[in-house]
């Protein structure tokens, strides 16, 4: 079920379009993110749906109701920014109780055990008399959560909640929020400009780019499946090439990128038109060039082999990332090897390669 869409939305500042046509919906329970550049438009999506700005046209609806002009603590809405945002002069449990001054708890519990319940849930249990002052950035922001959750509200909404966060710290806090969301099952739009944050938490991403949505899905067809250049760069390290059909059928489809000729998937385009597609880093194998092609390509023809000049290395520990030159062309390869060479062979298979 639809709890939260938004329709055609468009909202200009002076001389800035911020959005343009954005058409959402996050189903029920779902844990929805909306990644982008800085500018994107991300932060105004998610004042929209807060009911802190108005769209100048289209429409944001909560279970199919329009809400245009009902204002944000009639909206049934908790918020986390990125800031903190804690009252200073407050305990901790002041903090998360003020959460319930408009609402009150619900109805099975006392405003003191909901308070407990809450802190038991980001687990601060015990911390309820400090002050935010004497607490860490991820345990201020696990208050702010509490206090955003504890009139149990209809949607979560969470901008760029982790970023002051050093990485260790956010990668914990973003495990915690995930299993909380899970827990309470409350829809959630979160935003952030990590799309490592964005594939790692989420049900279904939208990708957005210069005011408008690119491309909305699972984080698996995101990054498996990118339908456009921007979404293909943006999300993870890849390799875009633009190239030329030569020759296409049911099976394949061959392309020329500068002197070399790749086998690819099928696709619609006719000889000599031009074409775009991408190749994931982990999937160019290095290879042995005395062989003739990689392991599974090996009949094929072309064998969709690349030379590559090795410029930096950047050892991950589980894998080597490589930036390597190619024809004018940056090309990066991931490996589980440490190669030691200037130049190398790589490979990869005609299934690795996805058109946009
Ligand atoms: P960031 O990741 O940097 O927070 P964002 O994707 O959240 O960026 P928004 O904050 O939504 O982007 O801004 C979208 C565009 O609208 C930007 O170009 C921004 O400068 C502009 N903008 C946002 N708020 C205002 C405002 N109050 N007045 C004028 N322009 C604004």
């Amino acid at each position: 079920m639809v709890d939260l869409e938004l329709d055609g939305v468009r909202r200009a500042y002076a001389g800035t379009t911020a959005l343009e046509d954005v058409s959402l919906s996050v189903a029920e329970g779902e844990f929805f993110t909306l990644v982008g550049p800085s500018g994107c438009g991300k932060t105004t999506t998610l004042r929209l749906v807060a009911g802190l700005e108005s769209p100048d046209a289209g429409a944001v609806r909560f279970g199919g109701e329009d809400v245009r002009g009902v204002p944000t603590e009639d909206r049934d809405v908790g918020v986390v920014f990125q800031n903190y945002a804690l009252f200073p002069h407050m305990s901790v449990r002041e903090n998360v109780a003020y959460g319930l001054q408009f609402d009150g708890p619900p109805q099975r519990t006392t405003k003191e055990e909901r308070v407990d319940e809450l802190l038991e849930l980001v687990d601060l249990s015990g911390m309820g008399g400090r002050d935010p002052d004497e607490l860490s950035g991820g345990q201020q922001q696990r208050v702010a959560l509490a206090r955003a959750l504890a009139p149990e509200p209809r949607v979560l909404l969470l901008d760029e909640p982790m970023s002051a966060l050093d990485a260790r710290l956010r990668e914990q806090l973003r495990r915690s929020v995930k299993s909380i969301q899970r827990e309470l099952g409350v829809t959630t739009l979160y935003v952030t400009h990590d799309q490592e944050e964005a594939l790692a938490v989420s049900d279904r991403v939208a990708v957005m780019n210069a005011g408008r949505v690119e491309q909305v899905g699972t984080p698996q067809a995101i990054y498996r499946r990118p339908e456009t250049a921007f979404v293909a760069s943006f999300v993870g390290d890849n390799n875009v090439f633009e190239a030329e059909v030569l020759a296409s059928n049911d099976e394949s489809t061959v392309v020329r990128v500068a002197d070399a000729e790749f086998r690819l998937p099928p696709t619609d385009a006719a000889a000599g038109e031009t074409v775009r597609f991408c190749v994931r880093p982990e999937r160019l194998s290095v290879v042995d060039p005395s062989s003739g092609a990689t392991a599974s390509s090996r009949s094929a023809a072309p064998p969709n082999r690349l030379t590559v000049d090795v410029e930096t290395a950047e050892f991950l520990g589980d894998t080597t990332r490589l930036y390597c030159r190619w024809a004018d062309r940056q090309v990066v390869v991931r490996t589980p090897d440490v190669p030691d060479a200037d130049r190398l062979d790589v490979g990869f298979d005609p299934g690795a390669a996805t058109f946009f």
